[in-house]
């Protein structure tokens, strides 16, 4: 029921798309494997899940009421590596949501060449208005349920959204007491316990070098570019420091409050500092104006940068989007009928499967320092995103030029090729 209302307000252009993740990331896996002349006996290894855990987290919260949660790990394919993916805590996870986010992690990977596989977990929970007590025993009670299938050879989580580098504290040190202390079992940890510098930042920095390389590829200067960010969360609030580092205009703000604009530009700084530290409203912003979250989509920008859900770019809002350039914070933020109006009205993507995956590159320098008991100083870190970066937009753009695809086309066809070229040389299948 609460589902159903938050997919579908009033305004049709606000909604979450009525297509699933799941069907959407099937759709671009059977293109990719069809163009790449794969047999179709060997397409459902590829495309199910190995191992799905799912586990009953029950918690008595403050209200005095049992609450019971559901919590999920799964593990899609591992021919490339360990098991890597991040941990959702939000209302809407459901099984089919963790499916296709794990399925993506696998192809993310592989197109960005870390040598891990794909997984992604979650518990449906809403975390505001929880106390930082029972977030830390829903963490910590998913964490002991998943134990026995986690580790850092075998399946390595993260944050994503509704989690951050505390609920991973927690995890470490729950996986810590049970099998003794091991950092490498998770990723985005805090810097004080062995995170890595720069990892807090990855996804949103990466996406901000993707946006650079399409602007040298589509001779537009970054500098002189105003932008959108929808989700005020983690990656778009870094995609709007990285942005703003490149001297380009914030121009609107949308989050699941409402919207903001301003023409003179809003300070991404400021921002941080009302929604973040002083935990405001983003509609609350004083140095900007509130607009219908609807009109959003509608406020002219060199580029718009999906950060929030999936399912938030569709048929009711493809149409009226007002940018050149999309480039893609978010995990399967658009449906393939808004791919298919995008790509006819000439709007240059960047998909989610290259343009996010700053923050797992990240979480593979993490898991390397930690292999080693290291540490780089964040330059290091930032010049190594930048040149996996570089060279998955270089790869994927070649592709896409060569053979007439678009970026999302040649990413998934790179993706699932690597990953059917390591179980087929492992000797999975002939
Ligand atoms: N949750 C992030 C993603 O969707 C990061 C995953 C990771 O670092 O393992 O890519």
């Amino acid at each position: 029921m609460a589902t159903e209302a938050l997919r579908e307000p009033a305004d049709p252009r606000t909604r979450r798309a009525r297509v699933s993740e799941l069907e959407v990331v099937r759709h671009h896996f059977d293109r990719a494997w069809d163009s790449l002349g794969l047999s179709d006996d060997a397409r459902q290894i590829f495309w199910e899940p190995y191992r799905e855990v799912s586990v009953q987290i029950p918690i008595k919260l403050s209200d005095g009421a049992m609450h019971v949660f559901h919590g999920f790990r799964i593990q899609h394919n591992g021919a490339r590596g360990p098991y890597k993916g991040g941990m959702r805590f939000h209302p809407e996870v459901d099984i089919d949501e963790v499916r296709a986010l794990a399925s993506m992690m696998t192809w993310k990977t592989a197109v960005a060449s870390i040598p891990f596989g794909g997984a992604k977990g979650g518990v449906n929970v809403d975390t505001r208005g929880l106390k930082e007590e029972e977030l830390q025993r829903i963490a910590r009670s998913l964490l002991d349920k998943i134990d026995k299938v986690i580790g850092p050879n075998r399946d390595i989580p993260a944050p994503d959204i509704g989690t951050n580098a505390q609920t991973m504290a927690w995890m470490m040190d729950e996986y810590g007491k049970l099998n003794g202390h091991t950092p490498a079992c998770v990723t985005g940890k805090p810097i004080s316990l062995e995170g890595s510098y720069g990892r807090e930042a990855a996804t949103g920095r990466g996406c901000v070098i993707m946006f650079e390389e399409a602007a040298a590829r589509l001779g537009i200067d970054p500098a002189e570019t105003t932008f959108t960010v929808q989700g005020f969360g983690n990656v778009g609030s870094w995609i709007a420091r990285a942005m703003r580092e490149l001297g380009a205009k914030l121009v609107a703000v949308a989050d699941q409050d409402g919207a903001i604009r301003s023409e003179a530009g809003i300070d991404a700084d400021r921002l941080v500092e009302h929604v973040h530290v002083g935990g405001g409203k983003l509609t609350e912003y004083p140095e900007a104006e509130e607009i219908e979250t609807g009109d959003f989509y509608e406020v002219p920008c060199d580029v718009f940068f999906p950060a929030a859900l999936g399912g938030m770019v569709h048929e009711d809002n493809a149409p009226i989007l007002a940018c050149r350039v999309m480039v893609e914070g978010a995990n399967n933020p658009t449906t393939f009928a808004a791919d298919e109006i995008l790509a006819d009205r000439g709007i240059y993507v960047v998909p989610d499967l290259i343009a996010n995956a700053g923050g797992v590159v990240v979480s593979y320098f993490e898991w390397v320092q930690n292999l080693q008991h290291f540490r780089w100083e964040e330059p290091a870190v930032n010049d190594m995103l930048r040149s996996v970066m570089k060279r998955t937009f270089g790869e994927v753009l070649h592709r896409a030029e060569r053979d007439g695809r678009s970026l999302r086309e040649a990413a998934f066809e790179i993706g699932v090729d690597r990953v059917v070229e390591a179980s087929r040389t492992r000797g999975y299948f002939s």
